[in-house]
């Protein structure tokens, strides 16, 4: 059959409030034109993250039930490891309530002033803890990585001759090589196993800790294996294995591909590390058994970290966003190519062109797609990453809109609403306007910033 179904029955629905244009134009202008200031009851297909918002299994459920709520010690916690652990081979699992908090107690302590950490590229929230720690974080995707028309396969790829020579000029500053899998920055493009291996091996001879953000790490592998020469006729759990075997750590977010509506871990292989992140953990989280979980979280990532190395499963994840890039390609606007895995990417810069970059194209498009059809999209582009360190503003990489898929929640008569809002949108898309920022705080200002139409 050449028709990809969603391989699963629906079981318990959730209502969608239907709203009007009308409403929805003096409801974003109530919300100063911020996405994340609208309440979810007035957005009809919500897409602005994957973060949390999918839908559990009947097994997860039945998981919940079997939550133990001891402080120490509970079988929960025993095992969410042994599931962990069967993924990613690491000595210590940490478990943290979300992957930002992973991230955080990670950099206070390899983090600091005067400290780099080269990534492909970081995401917000990890970029914002090493900044906050008075480290710096630089991005080194390969070129690729940042050319929305390249149909490079791995375009998350770090460039390694540029870690190089990052390494051979920052040397003594930098504590750790990170690699972010899928690329969510970028697009959400995979990294090759090859690129995974060799950046390991960089970080390593440079005697450098090498760490996994592994947010998307089953999205990662079935590109590895669709993709990849060699890999295609591997289990889904041998590649997952193979790409965190080479790693010394890794920060996970279970909101992505643990199919978790909160939680994530840190994990890592040194003794010495593992005791003084703990102890971060005891102050900031919990006991090193629950961190910042419940007995019932533990077990449905536990539950859930056997469903998504699922290969039905990846196949109809993925084919979603591809079928929605194939018509908006046809439809003339412009994508990041090829899909990627949690992901669409609108490229704003390219399709308001008449828009300057510091007018936050990406906004107007999010703005103008939520008013057209109530869709929650969510900028990642210059009023995301524009504001500099010393306050300055910059044009961000690239101003993408990303449409977030949260997992086994829409259907493909959603997908079809979504691309007939884009080509409404497509027909006055030379009438939208910029935007300026009237109210911003100094970091990961996109969450909370007000905007105001120019
Ligand atoms: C979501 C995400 C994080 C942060 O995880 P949270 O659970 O949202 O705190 C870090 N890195 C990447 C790549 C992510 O996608």
């Amino acid at each position: 059959m050449k028709t990809i179904i969603e391989p699963f029955r629906i079981k318990s629905v959730e209502p969608i409030r239907m709203t009007t244009r009308a409403e929805r134009e003096r409801l974003i202008r109530e919300a100063d034109f911020n996405l994340f200031s609208l309440a979810s009851d007035d957005v009809l297909i919500d897409l602005l993250t994957d973060s949390g918002t999918g839908a559990m299994s009947s097994e997860q459920w039945a998981a919940i039930m079997r939550g133990d709520e001891s402080y120490a010690g509970s079988p929960s916690f025993y095992r969410f490891e042994a599931a962990v652990k069967n993924l990613m081979p690491f000595k210590h699992i940490i478990p943290t309530h979300q992957g930002r908090a992973a991230e955080s107690i990670l950099f206070a302590m390899l983090g600091g002033a005067g400290q780099i950490i080269p990534n492909n590229t970081h995401f917000d929230t990890t970029r914002g803890n090493i900044e906050a720690s008075g480290a710096r974080a630089d991005d080194l995707v390969i070129a690729e990585g940042t050319d929305p028309t390249s149909l490079h396969p791995f375009k998350g790829n770090m460039d390694l001759e540029r870690l190089t020579a990052h390494l051979e000029e920052h040397g003594d500053a930098v504590p750790c090589v990170m690699l972010t899998i899928t690329n969510n920055a970028g697009g959400g493009q995979p990294v090759s196993l090859e690129n995974i291996r060799a950046t390991a091996e960089i970080a390593h001879k440079f005697g450098k800790l090498f760490i996994i953000d592994g947010c998307r790490f089953a999205e990662n592998a079935f590109f590895i294996k669709t993709r990849e020469p060699g890999q295609g006729n591997r289990e889904i759990v041998d590649i997952v294995r193979d790409c965190f075997a080479v790693a010394d750590a890794m920060t996970m977010s279970a909101k992505k591909d643990g199919f978790g509506n909160i939680g994530g871990w840190l994990a890592i292989n040194d003794d010495d590390l593992a005791v003084e992140a703990r102890t971060h953990l005891i102050r900031t989280e919990g006991f090193p058994t629950y961190g910042g979980m419940s007995g019932r979280d533990l077990d449905a990532l536990a539950q859930g970290l056997t469903e998504i190395v699922d290969e039905d499963y990846l196949r109809y994840r993925l084919r979603t966003n591809a079928y929605i890039v194939e018509k908006l390609v046809k439809l003339g606007i412009p994508v990041v190519q090829p899909a990627g895995g949690h992901a669409v990417f609108i490229d704003a810069r390219a399709w308001l062109s008449h828009v300057d970059p510091l007018a936050y194209p990406g906004q107007a498009v999010a703005v103008a797609l939520y008013e057209i059809g109530g869709i929650r999209s969510c900028e990642i582009g210059t009023a995301m990453f524009g504001r500099q360190p010393d306050g300055s503003e910059k044009p961000a990489a690239m101003d993408l809109v990303r449409l977030a898929f949260p997992r086994r929640t829409y259907t493909q008569s959603h997908a079809d609403y979504i691309v007939e809002a884009f080509e409404e949108l497509q027909g006055i898309i030379s009438t939208l306007k910029g935007y300026k920022i009237v109210e911003e705080p100094a970091l990961m200002r996109h969450f909370t910033c007000k905007f105001e139409k120019m």
